[in-house]
């Protein structure tokens, strides 16, 4: 990333266009604090990593983690959580998740990819903080390909769970979507640990199991931010490979290249090259 580009800039204009667009829209002045905030503290990690700062990841990971986990979640009882998406996608109301997943999993990846991931996941916030940042052993081989079928049963329940929800009337849903949210969380956080330690490999739980990546990995196959290699500076030392904590294949230019799209776009292969050959 170049020191002058002018990524945090459009990055928050990008976010305040959607504030403002939304505080008009729906005559809710929540909408334009919460996106400005967003878009704030985002472009603040950006411009923090064009810079080299440490930590800067960890910036936005922390700022917009907690305010979405214990902000929205937990003090204004806002399920953010994908049965939180097919809940208020039932009751046809198009607030809080199911904007959150427009604008962050669904329409955003095709601008940012899995910048949500690298920047913002309140899951990932904290298991980012275990010791298995790049997971061991030849990329191209250590990962398990078959456990990430996974993603779909995860997928499945959430939604068989609020349909069943629905279909049996269930009474006080409000209520049952916010314990839905604080059981949810803990349950990810213990099978992300444990995935993570199994594995020896902090985003285990990313690669195999959640399942928000059913909606993120094809919208991020077309994104328009994504890391590519200028084939005549490398020299195939293979560095970038061995710190990408996704094992995605940098060095190959096509859109299906191996794991493409599972980018978090947090730059590790970027520093370590000595050539600068990715950008
Ligand atoms: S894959 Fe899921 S858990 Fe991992 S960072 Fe993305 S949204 Fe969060
Ligand atoms: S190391 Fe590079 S290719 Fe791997 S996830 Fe980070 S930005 Fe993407
Ligand atoms: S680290 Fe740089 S020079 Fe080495 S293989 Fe990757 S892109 Fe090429």
């Amino acid at each position: 990333m170049k020191k002058h580009s002018p990524l945090p800039l459009i990055l928050f204009f990008v976010f305040e266009t959607v504030a403002v667009t939304l505080w008009l829209a729906k005559d809710n002045l929540f909408y334009l604090f919460n996106f400005s905030y967003i878009g704030i503290c985002l472009a603040v990690s950006v411009s923090m990593m064009m810079r080299k700062k440490p930590g800067a990841r960890r910036f936005s990971q922390l700022f917009v983690g907690l305010y979405m986990l214990v902000y929205l979640g937990i003090l204004r009882g806002e399920n953010m959580q994908i049965e939180g998406f097919w809940y208020y996608l039932f009751t046809g109301v198009f607030e809080a998740a199911t904007i959150h997943y427009a604008a962050a999993k669904i329409i955003g990846p095709l601008l940012f990819g899995r910048g949500w991931c690298g920047y913002a996941c309140w899951t990932a916030m904290v298991l980012d903080f275990l010791p298995w940042k790049q997971p061991e052993g030849d990329p191209d081989i250590r990962r398990n390909e078959k456990l990430g079928y996974l993603r779909y049963v995860m997928f499945a329940l959430s939604f068989v769970f609020v349909l069943a929800l629905f279909l049996l009337h269930a009474g006080n849903l409000e209520r049952i979507m916010f314990y839905s949210l604080l059981f949810g969380n803990v349950l990810y956080y213990a099978l992300g640990i444990f995935l993570a330690r199994r594995f020896r490999d902090n985003r285990a739980f990313c690669k195999y199991l959640c399942p928000i990546t059913v909606f993120l990995k094809p919208m991020s196959y077309f994104s328009l931010l994504r890391v590519t290699c200028d084939k005549e500076k490398c020299i195939s030392c293979g560095k970038c490979r061995r710190v990408c904590p996704m094992e995605v294949d940098m060095l190959d230019p096509k859109r299906s290249r191996k794991h493409g799209t599972e980018c978090i776009l947090c730059m590790e292969c970027v520093k370590a090259c000595p050539k600068k050959a990715l950008r």
